[in-house]
């Protein structure tokens, strides 16, 4: 599993990096727009609550964005 970033749309809340450290640090300590998550099973919850939670809809996993009702476009 890939997690991409729109760098140009995040305002920098830190939700992502709070709701699911393990896996948001390499975004929130080193700005990787792209990254592989290493144990996706493990951490999938979680990084459909970040993206969820993100105020700016900028995280997607492997280039699918969320639409504005919440589903995948
Ligand atoms: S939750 Fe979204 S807007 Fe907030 S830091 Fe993460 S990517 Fe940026």
């Amino acid at each position: 599993m890939r997690i991409i970033i729109k760098k140009e749309s995040c305002i920098g809340c830190e939700i992502c990096v709070n709701t699911c450290p393990e896996v948001f640090m390499e975004w929130g300590l080193y700005m990787r727009p792209v990254f592989e998550v290493r144990e996706p099973e493990r951490y999938k919850a979680l990084i459909e609550r970040a993206i969820e939670g993100c105020p700016a809809r900028a995280i997607s996993i492997d280039g699918v964005e969320l639409k504005e009702d919440g589903t995948r476009g």
